[in-house]
């Protein structure tokens, strides 16, 4: 079954219902959906040339044309690779590569302009009206639908390989386990759509809601309470970090969550001060999701009742957990072996069910090491307790999350290592308050030499983007490294801790 059929379904259901909001403004009834999406997948076949199986690679930020962008492209069986739009242009090329996609989607259409052999279309680009409805190309459940990249610990992005069936399997899960949707939400864009908060629209369409893309195009607080008073019931996907922030600024305008019904926050780690504070402020509207790209959004769930609970006796214990095993999957705790760990011990986190991806686009071997033994290996380190609920200890790889967002250090490293003047790097996560956590580089200089600051920031800005960029610089004369020679970054967590703490 195409996912797309969900679409087609509620079109012809509720013709008149809204489907689409910019800000406060009305810009699609379900009907008017339809018909820009088959509007949008002939454009597609005959302008573009895109066929059933072909990648069509998204390169855009929130935008009212982004879901029938996506769904056009599932209306002819096309495969979707949604690109975080904060990539530097040179990172999203060589997904585009990669991917082998044969039309790249992009806010402007020119964004590639000198590369002759990626063909390029804008987002917005005006295409032929009042096209014939016709229902979305049938697939089967294995074919891909969303092909997702990420990138490893050795900096080089991995596609995700999701198919219809992964993404129907994540929304059933959704219904049963995060939120059950309404006609009458307003389901808020305000975290990427090529990420988790786009995966989450599927539950909202089946169920006739509408969708609202901000004005902004992107997370604002104030903008956000704004429109919790205007549109309500507003449900929407948030970073911890987010979260946080919008707190504040609630907090500091007297506001209590009127007209925000579901916030699922998860992505990163939410520490416990940052939830008790949000429960205080807005009450029971949380609910919180730990995934990854290989299973997307769906592993563990702390459903609204369970963050809320304190008639437990060990709420708080639960509510600083990620959740117990959400409906679709079975979930264990590995050790070294291979067999699963007793409750209370540490081992590697592991998934089996119908939302683990079906591998590595192109990379067997990397789709072998972590589909190995029929489990998904999520290289992410816990325990479960007696009642099943799983607690996060550390991310067995050095991964960084700053504001929701992965940062791979050695990717980072990399770009400073070809700095002329750079002899070694390392770079860590230190611990941030909004961010969760901020990129920090430990550089030794060739001998002789040096750069400032401000100069190896903008080399970084030249070679990866921005947000991936180290916020602080620390120059040493070398690094600590173990016998093998291999770069201690545990010793330097300890230094920089040492370093941030009050003397
Ligand atoms: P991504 O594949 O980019 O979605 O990143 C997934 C990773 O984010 C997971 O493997 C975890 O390390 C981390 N993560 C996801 N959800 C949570 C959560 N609720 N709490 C803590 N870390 C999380």
């Amino acid at each position: 079954m195409t996912i797309a059929n969900w679409l087609y379904q509620t079109a012809l259901s509720w013709p008149n219902r809204p489907a689409l909001y910019e800000g406060d403004v009305l810009r699609q009834t379900y009907a008017d959906l339809l018909q820009a999406t088959c509007n949008r997948a002939a454009w597609l076949r005959t302008e573009h040339g895109v066929q059933a199986g072909d990648r069509v690679a998204v390169f855009a930020k929130n935008a009212p044309e982004y879901i029938e962008a996506l769904h056009a492209c599932w209306w002819i069986g096309a495969v979707v690779v949604p690109i975080n739009c904060k990539l530097h242009p040179r990172e999203a090329e060589w997904i585009i590569r990669d991917s082998e996609a044969a039309l790249v989607i992009t806010q402007s259409g020119t964004l590639f302009a000198e590369q002759a052999d990626i063909h390029e279309a804008a987002l917005c680009m005006p295409v032929r009206q009042n096209e014939k409805l016709t229902p979305p190309a049938p697939v089967s459940d294995q074919d891909l639908a969303w092909l997702f990249y990420t990138s490893g610990t050795t900096g080089t992005p991995k596609g995700v390989m999701l198919s219809h069936g992964n993404v129907r399997q994540m929304t059933l899960c959704y219904a049963l386990d995060v939120d059950a949707a309404h006609p009458n939400d307003h389901m808020l864009y305000a975290a990427p759509m090529s990420h988790g908060a786009g995966l989450y629209m599927f539950a909202q369409i089946r169920a006739g809601g509408a969708h609202l893309i901000p004005a902004s195009h992107g997370f604002d607080s104030e903008e956000i309470i704004g429109l919790a008073k205007t549109r309500g019931n507003l449900v929407f996907f948030a970073a911890p970090t987010m979260v946080k922030r919008l707190i504040a600024v609630s907090k500091a305008q007297g506001y209590t969550g009127e007209g925000i019904r579901t916030i699922i926050y998860g992505g990163g780690p939410m520490y416990a001060n940052d939830i008790n504070d949000a429960l205080a402020c807005y009450g029971p509207r949380f609910v919180q999701i730990y995934g990854q790209g290989e299973t997307p959004m769906t592993i563990s769930v702390l459903g609204r009742d369970l963050v809320a609970d304190q008639s437990n006796p060990r709420w708080q214990a639960r509510r600083a957990s990620v959740g117990i095993a959400q409906g679709a999957v079975t979930l264990a705790v590995l050790g070294a072996d291979g067999t699963a760990v007793p409750p209370g011990v540490t081992g590697e986190i592991c998934v089996q069910g119908p939302t683990v991806m079906q591998g590595y686009w192109k990379n067997a071997q990397a789709s072998e090491h972590a589909l190995n033994g029929g489990w998904l290996h999520t290289g992410d380190l816990g325990h479960l307790d007696e009642d099943g609920f799983l607690y996060l200890t550390d991310r067995s790889k050095d991964v960084i999350i700053s504001g929701g967002t992965n940062i791979y250090p050695r990717e980072v490293e990399e770009a400073l290592l070809c700095h002329p003047a750079v002899f070694e790097v390392a770079v860590i996560g230190v611990p941030e308050p909004d961010w969760g956590e901020q990129v920090l580089a430990y550089v030794v200089f060739e001998h002789g030499q040096s750069a400032s600051v401000p100069e190896l920031d903008s080399w970084c800005r030249q070679h990866i983007a921005a947000f991936k960029r180290p916020k602080r610089y620390e120059f040493v004369k070398d690094l600590p490294k173990n016998s093998y020679g291999k770069v201690l970054k545990t010793d330097l967590r300890t230094q920089a801790a040492s370093e941030a703490a009050p003397v």
